[in-house]
């Protein structure tokens, strides 16, 4: 009886686990702190991210009645493809990667992942697709290498070997007093916004999602760890649907889709050199970043 129970608790204890890790989700949008607006439907199937194809069907969002901020917005980020998007601070970029995560039902439109529109699938199964590296990590009060492993449970300690890797975080953690089993967060060694973002990295490399989004994730790092650590992700994104929200343009030339959100809509779309012909909003950010650096090292 022994084996049969053991094996079983153990599953509880990682279903728990996995529960929390959806919670943590939430928290590192700060989204606890607001009443659950949205709930699986009574039978909601299994999303099945074959593909990791998503598509903004015609969808308008407001977080308050007066005050659109989403309107008929739509785009297909195809399986495998690097989506950037691009527009001022408060364009409504962090809200289409939340509405992807489902934290808020669309008003009108839909979002579908391989063909399934999300209101229809758990959103346990949902955000299992989907891998996040918010612009601002909440660290749990555990050790780094805890940390990392809520990317995903089961993996060896080679997996999140490589993941730190990609990160660029094995040399910092050699610097750290315990190594992986320093204790980090609130309650541990605090860590610099860049160190928290890499971290954070490391997690969502360690998920292998089908669909990864980056919303402005290398923001605090300075240019130089930004371009290698975006150097080894596009390994890994190869093999996955990427939406970059992205803070520098020079780290979204390469995308296969710019999209240049403005007033609640796509005002530009297409990739970097043909959005410079355009010579349109673009090609103002484009020139302006150029004349400015936005690196505040
Ligand atoms: P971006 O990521 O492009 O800077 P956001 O998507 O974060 O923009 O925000 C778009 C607009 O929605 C902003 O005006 C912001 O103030 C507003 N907003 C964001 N989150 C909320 C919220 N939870 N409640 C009300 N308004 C919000
Ligand atoms: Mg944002």
């Amino acid at each position: 009886m022994m084996q049969v129970f053991m094996p079983l608790g153990f599953l509880g204890f990682v279903y728990r686990e996995m529960k929390g890790s959806m919670a943590n989700i939430e928290k590192m949008f700060g989204l606890l702190a607001v009443a659950p607006t949205v709930q699986d439907k009574p039978k909601a199937s299994q999303l099945n991210a074959h593909d990791g194809s998503v598509t903004f069907n015609n969808v308008s969002f407001r977080y308050q009645a007066q005050r659109p901020i989403l309107t008929g917005l739509s785009f297909t980020a195809k399986p495998m493809q690097k989506v950037a998007l691009v527009g001022a601070s408060g364009a409504g970029k962090s809200t289409i990667s939340k509405l992807l995560l489902r934290f808020y039902d669309v008003d009108s439109g839909s979002v579908e992942i391989d063909g399934q529109d999300i209101r229809d699938v758990s959103q346990y199964s949902l955000r299992k697709a989907i891998g996040v590296v918010p612009q601002d990590t909440v660290l749990f009060n555990n050790t780094i290498l805890e940390n990392v492993r809520y990317g995903r449970l089961d993996a060896t300690d080679a997996e999140v070997m490589a993941a730190l890797k990609i990160a660029h975080l094995e040399e910092f953690v050699k610097t750290l007093p315990d190594g992986l089993a320093t204790k980090v967060g609130e309650r541990g060694l605090k860590l610099s916004g860049g160190e928290k973002q890499r971290v954070a990295i490391a997690r969502a490399v360690l998920k292998r999602p089908k669909i990864m989004v980056f919303d402005e994730a290398t923001s605090s790092l300075d240019s130089r760890s930004e371009q290698s650590i975006l150097a080894a992700l596009a390994d890994v994104s190869q093999r996955q649907t990427t939406l970059v929200i992205a803070h520098r343009l020079s780290t979204i030339v390469d995308a296969d889709q710019i999209l240049v959100i403005g007033e609640g809509q796509i005002i530009e779309q297409g990739d970097h050199h043909s959005l410079l012909e355009r010579d349109g909003a673009y090609t103002k950010l484009w020139r302006f970043q150029q004349n400015h650096s936005v690196d505040p090292i």
